[in-house]
C-alpha cells in the first residue's frame, strides 16, 4: 500500500472537515494507522471509520483522533508538555500524541490490549511514550501534573483524580454522559480562577471501567 498518499488524502479530507492546527495535521499524516489494526481492516485503516481492536474494543475514527488532539492542542503553536491518555487501546492515539507533545503517559486496563500497543508501538521507537498497564481513573499521579489530559473510554462523571492530576494552564478532554444518557465530549480548562467546563458534540466511545482485567 502507498500508505504516504492515502494518508495524504486522509488528512485533505480532515482539513475540509475543519481541522487546522498544523501540527496535528502533521501528525496525523505522519502515523501509519494501518500498522495498528489486523492485516485484514488495513484497506480501511484511511476510511473515517472506528475499527475493531479486539477484547470487544474500538480504535477511533481519524476525524475523532484529530478532533480531541486539536482541542488539546488549540491555541498553541509549541509542543505540549507531559500528556496522560486514558485507554491506551492499540496504541495508535498515543502514537500521534507523541509527535504533538513532549512525553505521554498512556495507561490500558486490559492487559492484552497494553501488550498489544507495546508491540505495534515497538517499531516506531517513540521513547516519549510510555505505556502503563493500570486503572486509569485514578490516573497517574506519578507523572503529574499534565499540561492535558485524554480520555478514550467514557464514563458517567469525569473521574476527580484527573481534574486534581491537570495543570493550571492545562486542557482535558473526554466523553461523560450527560443528561438524557447522552455521551458528550466534554473539556475542562483548568486555570488559576477555578474549573470551567465545556459540554461539546454527542460522541460514541466504548465504556470507561475501573479495575484491571
Ligand atoms: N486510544 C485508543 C482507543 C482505545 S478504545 C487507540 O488509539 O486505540 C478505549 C480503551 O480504553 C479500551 O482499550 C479500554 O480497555 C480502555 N479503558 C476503559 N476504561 C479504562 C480505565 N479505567 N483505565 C484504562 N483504560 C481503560
Amino acid at each position: 500500500m502507498d500508505s504516504q498518499a492515502v494518508r495524504s488524502a486522509m488528512v485533505r479530507r480532515l482539513q475540509a472537515q475543519g481541522v487546522s492546527h498544523p501540527a496535528v495535521l502533521a501528525a496525523m499524516g505522519a502515523v501509519e494507522r494501518h500498522r495498528f489494526v489486523d492485516t485484514a481492516l488495513a484497506g480501511q485503516a484511511y476510511e473515517d471509520t472506528s475499527l475493531p481492536i479486539g477484547l470487544a474494543q474500538t480504535i477511533s475514527k481519524p476525524s475523532v483522533v484529530a478532533r480531541m488532539v486539536e482541542l488539546i492542542c488549540q491555541g498553541r503553536s509549541e509542543r505540549l508538555g507531559r500528556v496522560l491518555e486514558i485507554g491506551t487501546g492499540c496504541g495508535y492515539q498515543a502514537a500521534v500524541l507523541s509527535h504533538v507533545s513532549r512525553e505521554v503517559y498512556t495507561i490500558e486496563r486490559l492487559r492484552g490490549l497494553h501488550e498489544k500497543a507495546r508491540e505495534n508501538l515497538r517499531p516506531f521507537r517513540l521513547s516519549n511514550v510510555h505505556l502503563l498497564f493500570g486503572d486509569g481513573m485514578l490516573g497517574f499521579a506519578q507523572g503529574a501534573p499534565y499540561a492535558a489530559i485524554i480520555a478514550a473510554a467514557g464514563g458517567e462523571d469525569i473521574p476527580a483524580a484527573w481534574v486534581e492530576q491537570l495543570a493550571v494552564g492545562g486542557r482535558l478532554v473526554a466523553p461523560a454522559h450527560t443528561v438524557a444518557g447522552r455521551q458528550n465530549l466534554v473539556v475542562i480548562d483548568k486555570t488559576a480562577a477555578g474549573v470551567q467546563h465545556t459540554v461539546l458534540e454527542a460522541v460514541h466511545f466504548v465504556p470507561l471501567k475501573s479495575g484491571v482485567a
